[in-house]
């Protein structure tokens, strides 16, 4: 059943989380082990990251550099191939234009159909380190929406040059992201949310958010959605905090807020095992009154923090 299929379904609200490939040359073990922590919790499904190739410089002498492109986080594909194989579980891999020609995806595309693995989230992705706006590669998608027209017109069977391909698989389907506190690059909420709907209307199924801390702004976020006319399901993201970095990081780079009585917490805290333990302890409280709201789904970023994500699914589901 695909992740669409399942939000279609009745259920209570179901449980999903991601994972980031390892490091390039690290071994897939780590991924395993937070899957075997979270499996219990029976996840309706699981996100795999995907990383865009990075500009890198190699000392290859003393004092002399060569300037190289490297994926650091590479295997999206086969980690959902290894995990659907190994657990039997819906795998979500993510697709980002950053970094990608729409000939390699449209090669991902295919890898993915023989693989049997047809749910996906289709996302821009960031930019480039150092680089202050986001730039296509030389015939890349500009944005999300472009991505979702090419995956729909795969479905229909059309090649890039336009060529027909026969029925390589199931059709994809897939879901995209929305931002409760506005995407860092749009002019204004109303605009982002027009973004969004025109993603949805361009074939997404579902809807995934960035990560919040105050669930005050997720609900307001669904009653802007709903007003603008998205139907589709908004999957609430949570993400527990671990590290003492976060109280500057996550603002800066996911340009969301903490809101008041959270960071005065936070201000208290004086190691990350401080910051563990009021993290979970947040992310509970979010996730039982998000529960209690009848959301579809609740998205746990769990990156580095499987065991926080393994106390919040006790308490709560
Ligand atoms: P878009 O939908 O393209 O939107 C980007 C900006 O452009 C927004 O401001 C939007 O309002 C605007 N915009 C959209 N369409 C148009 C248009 N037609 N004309 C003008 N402006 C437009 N990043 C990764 O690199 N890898 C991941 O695995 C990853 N996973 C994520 C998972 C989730 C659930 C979320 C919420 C984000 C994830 N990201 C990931 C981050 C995401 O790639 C970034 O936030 C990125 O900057 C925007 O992606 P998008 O898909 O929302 O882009």
């Amino acid at each position: 059943m695909s992740v669409a299929q399942f939000l279609a379904t009745k259920h209570p609200t179901a449980f999903s989380f991601e994972v980031l490939p390892p490091v390039r040359g690290k071994s897939i073990e780590q991924v395993f082990k937070t899957i075997e922590r979270l499996l219990p919790f029976n996840p309706a499904y699981v996100n795999i990251t995907t990383h865009r190739t990075e500009v890198v410089y190699r000392e290859v002498s003393a004092g002399v550099f060569q300037r190289t492109t490297e994926r650091t986080r590479p295997g999206t594909v086969a980690i959902a191939a290894a995990l659907k194989g190994r657990y039997g579980i819906t795998t979500v891999p993510h697709m980002i234009c950053s970094g990608y020609s729409r000939s390699e995806l449209e090669n991902e595309l295919i890898d993915l159909s023989y693989l049997g693995i047809t749910d996906l989230l289709v996302l821009r992705g960031d930019r480039a380190k150092g680089e202050n706006r986001f730039t296509p590669e030389n015939d890349g998608h500009a944005h999300a929406i472009d991505l979702c027209h090419q995956v729909e017109r795969f479905n229909e069977g059309l090649m890039l040059d336009g060529s027909e391909h026969e029925a390589l698989g199931d059709k994809f389907s897939f879901g995209v992201a929305g931002y409760p506190e506005k995407h860092e690059e749009a002019m204004n909420i109303e605009t982002d949310i027009e973004h969004l709907k025109a993603k949805v209307l361009a074939g997404a199924k579902y809807v995934v958010t960035q990560m919040f801390f105050d669930n005050k702004r997720y609900f307001d976020f669904v009653e802007r959605c709903r007003k603008a006319g998205i139907t589709v399901p908004i999957i609430p993201g949570i993400k527990p905090l671990t590290t003492l970095s976060q109280q500057t990081l996550l603002p800066k780079t996911f340009h969301i807020d903490f809101p008041m009585e959270l960071s005065t917490e936070f201000s208290r805290c004086h190691s990350n095992d401080d910051v563990k333990a009021l993290g979970v302890e947040w992310a509970i409280a979010q996730a039982r009154e998000l529960k209690q709201a009848g959301v579809p789904s609740i998205h746990f970023y769990s990156m580095n923090a499987a065991a926080g994500v393994e106390a919040i699914a006790k308490a709560v589901y």
